[in-house]
């Protein structure tokens, strides 16, 4: 069984119910499904609710950091009660693109963190081009909010502060490309109890479907290529990844779908 810790149902061409049928096929029972603004948050809740497999996570978008206000953070609030809703996020840092101020950007991080942790929720923190001002932000968090930096792509120099802080790492088909011989290099040195696995569909599809729209039932192929990187079976990976996901969004075992 595995789980897919970080996809966008409601970006996907093919309906969600194909994509969560054929995902349960393939063994990924478990999804979440991420919200980046208010206007997918009420999609997000709708998946949540109507698929058993599928929780979701709300936040809002470092992209959308320039609609950060104090109704939106009023809004969130609400919704982040809402049952089958299991983080925030995803939220965080992204001076690649820059489409928000990076002031902007960083008020927004570090409130919706605040959030986070008078909600007990753990994160999902997309971080791209901006090392320095996530770990600071993490600084401030570490040990009082826990959760994961999605899609890494970046250095270990990252990933060790991540982890030292107290924070997880998940892998998306990056890991599956052939140029990304020093992404392989970090995942090597995460420890499998810090680990996640997923797509970001409907983006980076991994190999042998790059090129293609991702989907969640195609994490196996992440898993595959993580698994022979760590030198263990699919099955000790999959079990691995499942208890990591249970301890970090404190899903109990009588919820786990087979
Ligand atoms: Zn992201
Ligand atoms: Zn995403």
């Amino acid at each position: 069984m595995w789980t897919d810790v970080h996809t966008h149902l409601n970006m996907l061409d093919i309906p969600a119910e194909l994509a969560v049928e054929e995902a349960q096929q393939a063994g990924v029972t478990q999804i979440i499904t991420i919200g980046t603004e208010p206007d997918d948050w009420p999609l997000v809740m709708g998946f949540s609710k109507k698929f058993a497999q599928v929780k979701g996570a709300l936040g809002l978008h470092p992209h959308s950091a320039k609609l950060y206000s104090d109704e939106i953070e009023k809004q969130l609030k609400k919704v982040l009660d809402e049952k089958n809703i299991i983080a925030c996020g995803e939220i965080g840092l992204d001076y690649h693109y820059e489409y928000s101020e990076r002031e902007k950007q960083k008020e927004a991080f570090y409130r919706q963190m605040v959030l986070a942790k008078e909600k007990k929720l753990p994160v999902e923190i997309h971080t791209r081009s901006a090392e320095e001002d996530t770990v600071a932000i993490l600084k401030q968090f570490s040990g009082s909010v826990r959760g994961l930096l999605h899609c890494f792509s970046g250095t270990w120099n990252l990933a060790r502060a991540a982890l030292d802080l107290g924070f997880n790492i998940s892998f998306s088909g990056i890991i599956t490309f052939k140029k990304a011989e020093e992404l392989r290099e970090v995942c090597q040195k995460v420890p499998l109890d810090r680990l996640h696995l997923e797509t970001d569909a409907p983006y980076l599809a991994p190999v042998p479907h790059r090129g293609k729209q991702n989907k969640p039932a195609w994490v196996v192929h992440t898993a595959q290529v993580v698994a022979n990187l760590h030198k263990v079976s699919l099955e000790d990976l999959s079990q691995k990844t499942q208890s990591n996901y249970n301890d970090l969004f404190n899903i109990s075992s009588t919820e786990i779908i087979i």
